[in-house]
């Protein structure tokens, strides 16, 4: 195989990431047109950092992460290890599971970085942002992927997804990642219908709550079903309610680039207030339902 044809990868290259900064562009239009909740720091200010952040993620992701899953795909092929290749099913139906299965190892990885403190040290990177919107979706520690290319890694190996299937999921996972942390106010009839199959900016919105058990909700990625059937899910939060971040880090001055890469390797803070109250909630929307 030629050097070209390992380390580019035309789906992803020359379709998907096209396609992610196309719809970049159009989530950063529709949330400045009908934002969904107020911020707290201007956007031009907040996106500088996130932008500076997520070039690390982005050598991370494309030269690390996209890499080592085609190869684990490929090997998975050759040695017969993953779950779909002992089964003949049609065509659509192997892309279809081959996709649920990448989604759950999303979702089950996403709630180990909430479960275990040295992952935690990582992800708060991405969750002390004090607002939430497309840049958010940028702001990732390369810290936080080199682990999650071994964990996902392996639901590639024990999934058997093929190569392709792996660069069009990474793609969608993307441009997922970019419409559920946009602050775009979708009608809200239609962001209701479209949370019982999808991550949508309300339902995301709870999950980056400086309230706890609001944090420690909604871990899915492109599918929602997984935090319905784990019982993760939390929808009845006012969105004008939220408060966005996490509690002990409300300073955005402390906030810069050099601080956000070296966080994860400082004492961490206890989950209150600067003045030691712990955020909490007495008003709460009906329950089960997505609140406007
Ligand atoms: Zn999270």
């Amino acid at each position: 195989m030629s050097i070209r044809k390992k380390i580019v990868f035309p789906v992803f290259d020359y379709i998907g990431s096209p396609l992610i900064g196309t719809l970049a562009v159009f989530f950063l239009i529709m949330e400045t047109r009908h934002p969904l909740r107020k911020r707290r720091v201007m956007r031009r200010h907040r996106a500088q950092r996130n932008v500076g952040l997520a070039t690390t993620a982005f050598v991370a992701l494309r030269l690390l992460q996209i890499p080592a899953f085609v190869f684990v795909a490929r090997w998975s092929a050759t040695h017969k290890t993953g779950l779909l290749q002992r089964f003949s099913m049609p065509v659509w139906l192997h892309y279809f599971l081959a996709f649920l299965l990448q989604d759950y190892g999303s979702y089950t990885w996403h709630r180990l970085n909430h479960r275990l403190p040295f992952l935690w040290r990582f992800h708060n990177v991405h969750h002390i942002d004090l607002d939430l919107d497309v840049t958010t979706a940028l702001r990732f520690h390369a810290g936080e992927i080199l682990p999650g290319i071994f964990y996902r890694g392996a639901f590639v190996a024990l999934s058997g997804a093929t190569p392709l299937q792996v660069l069009v999921y990474e793609i969608v996972f993307e441009a997922a990642t970019q419409f559920h942390h946009s602050n775009w106010k979708l009608p809200y009839p239609l962001e209701r219908w479209l949370s019982y199959l999808i991550v949508t900016p309300r339902m995301h919105g709870i999950h980056h709550s400086i309230v706890r058990r609001e944090t420690d909700s909604n871990y899915s990625v492109v599918f929602s079903f997984w935090d319905r059937l784990h019982r993760t899910v939390r929808l009845n939060v006012p969105q004008d309610e939220i408060d966005i971040g996490v509690p002990a880090y409300r300073d955005f001055e402390e906030q810069t680039v050099r601080n956000l890469l070296t966080l994860p390797f400082r004492p961490q803070q206890p989950w209150q207030l600067p003045d030691g109250t712990v955020p909490d909630r007495t008003t709460l929307g009906q329950k089960g339902n997505l609140t406007p």
